[in-house]
Order: structure tokens, then C-alpha cells, then sequence
């Protein structure tokens, strides 16, 4: 069983060799099955001990992807340290699958192993920072309660708040790129005044974070007037180099006129209807979206909040330039 090497766990004898074709985590399992399976997986308990019917499943790929990155022991230690008392559903054992090892070295064992039972998914995500103030208010927030987010920044806002920026990095969230200098008319230009943008936005997080970025937001969503013309070009370039682009479903409308919070919270949830897999659109350099956030994030209570990463299917705009 590679699951077994790869976590470092002998098994031995028939019943064992059976269970190799057991995976890790419950399809329908209940909240104690699912703890009882991930102690399986430690091998600190018997199949005897599972509940009949409830089969645990972790994948021979999922191992051999991870195992192949990263020293076995390592994964194992920080495995058992982020499940500790928490319970692993089969979404999640899926999206462990997908997962690249790319996405697990930037966001951890950690992303990968969050309580997802019944809970439908969201991905807060902010553009257009770092600021000084704003990000780090809703960055306090969002530690407070324990959720990571996505910060797709602005180059020289990076250069700007190198902190701020490296903060973002160090609380778990996911650092993406916007673009170095927010401007319609340069970047869109051409696909070549894109990417020039682009590089130097990559480079500058880079050399502040640390981070090799792989997923990117367009500067306007990847579907506008500023955009068309240009911007299938770009995705053919950008994703040829491995990037992952991410537009949104939902949004707080924080940058459409002046809007109180209790107006943001309203756009939010007007525009998430309740869906059960949404990309919500914010901007942290805001003060009424800092100011928001609390109350918010309240109100999306019945959701569980994920960084994006490059394993997650990407919410994306239709692409228009397709059909001419
Ligand atoms: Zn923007």
C-alpha cells in the first residue's frame, strides 16, 4: 500500500493486505468515522474497528504525488499535527488528490485537511492591495477566526508594504499576482505589455515573499471592454507557463460607487445566492471593506472558507475571444 509507505506505517498480514484496497476517508461517513478512518490511516487502530460500509479512501495517486515531493516523515508529522481532532471527509480526500505539489508546498498539509462536512465552499479573495491599514485589519480579522484567504496584490503596493505583504504569506493565506501597475490602457495594450507587467509583478513578489506565484488575477476580470482583444493571447501564454487565472462569481461591489458595509454585506449576499462553490470578490485596500469584514464573514457563516490554490477547478469568465 503506497499510502502506508508513503506515511511510513508497516502493515502486515492478510487482513492488511486486503485493507490496501480500503482508502483513507469515509464517502459517508459520519463525523466518528471520519476520526476513527484517520486514525486508521495512522495505523493506530485495527479495521475492526470500522463501522461497516464506511470505506475510507485515500488513493494510491494521492500518496505517490505527495510522498514523491516531500520527506515521508515530515508529511506524516505535520499530517497527524493539522488532523488532530478534526474530521476529514472524502471532498476533502478528492481535493487531496488534485492537489499539485506546488499548491501543498505553498499552502501546507494544512489546506488540504480542513473540516469540510456539509459545509458548501467559499474563496474570499482580495485585489488590489497590499495597503498599509486596511490589509492589516482584515488580516487580523481573518486570523481571528482561523480563515485563510487569496490576496492577488499590486507590485508596487508589494514594494510599498513589504510587510504587510509578507504577512499575508506567513498567516497561510495565498499571494497571487494582479498586476504591477494597475492601469487598463498599459496593460492591455498588448498581450506583450501584459506580460512584461506580469514578470515584474511576479519578480517583485518574489523577491519580497519569497513566494513563486502560480495564480494570477486579470485587472478587471478576464472579460472586459479594456480586455477583449487581447486577453486569449494572454491566457495561451500565461497558462502555457503553468499560471492558473481566477475570476469571480460573487462580489462586494466595493468598488462601484460609495457603499456603506452594511451595503457591502448586502451586494455579498445578494450575489452569492447561496451557491454552494464561490469566489467572492473584495478589495483590501478599502476601509469600508475592512470595516465590513467582521459582520461579513458572520453572515457567511454556513460557509467554509478556503485559499485558492492550483488544485481548485478555477472560476472563470467565459471566454469570448473563443467564439471570435
Ligand atoms: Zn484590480
Amino acid at each position: 500500500m503506497r499510502v502506508a509507505t508513503a506515511y511510513g506505517i508497516s502493515l502486515r498480514g492478510k487482513q492488511e493486505i486486503r485493507r490496501r484496497s480500503i482508502a483513507l476517508v469515509a464517502a459517508a461517513a459520519g463525523s466518528t468515522a471520519a476520526v476513527m478512518l484517520l486514525f486508521y490511516a495512522f495505523g493506530r487502530i485495527g479495521a475492526e474497528v470500522l463501522p461497516q460500509g464506511r470505506k475510507a479512501a485515500v488513493t494510491e495517486g494521492a500518496s505517490a504525488k505527495i510522498g514523491g515531493e516531500r520527506q515521508k516523515e515530515e508529511i506524516k508529522e505535520e499530517i497527524r499535527k493539522e488532523a488532530s481532532g478534526r474530521e476529514i471527509s472524502a471532498a476533502e480526500t478528492k481535493r487531496w488528490e488534485m492537489a499539485d505539489a506546488q499548491s501543498l508546498r505553498l499552502h501546507g498539509t494544512a489546506a488540504f485537511l480542513m473540516p469540510q462536512i456539509e459545509l458548501k465552499t467559499m474563496y474570499l479573495t482580495f485585489d488590489d492591495g497590499p495597503s498599509g491599514e486596511n490589509t492589516d485589519k482584515i488580516l487580523d480579522v481573518l486570523r481571528e477566526r482561523g480563515i485563510r484567504a487569496t490576496f492577488f496584490v499590486i507590485g508596487e503596493y508589494v514594494e510599498k508594504f513589504p510587510d504587510t505583504a509578507r504577512r499575508i504569506v506567513e498567516e497561510g493565506h495565498t499571494i497571487g499576482i494582479h498586476c504591477y501597475v494597475h492601469d487598463y490602457a498599459t496593460l492591455y495594450a498588448s498581450p506583450q505589455a501584459y506580460i512584461a507587467d506580469f514578470e515584474k509583478a511576479h519578480k517583485t513578489i518574489y523577491e519580497v515573499t519569497g513566494v513563486e506565484a502560480t495564480l494570477f488575477r486579470f485587472p478587471g476580470g478576464s472579460v472586459t471592454n479594456h480586455s477583449r482583444g487581447v486577453c486569449g493571447d494572454i491566457v495561451s501564454e500565461l497558462e502555457s507557463r503553468g499560471f492558473v487565472y481566477f475570476d469571480w462569481n460573487a462580489s462586494l461591489e466595493d468598488t462601484v460607487g460609495s457603499k456603506t458595509p452594511e451595503e457591502l454585506i448586502a451586494c455579498a449576499l445578494e450575489s452569492v445566492k447561496d451557491r454552494e462553490r464561490v469566489v467572492l470578490l473584495a478589495h483590501d485596500r478599502l476601509k469600508t471593506t475592512a470595516e465590513c469584514m467582521e459582520e461579513l464573514l458572520d453572515a457567511l457563516s454556513s460557509y467554509r472558507m478556503e485559499p485558492l490554490n492550483a488544485g481548485i477547478k478555477p472560476v472563470q469568465f467565459r471566454r469570448f475571444w473563443e467564439n471570435g
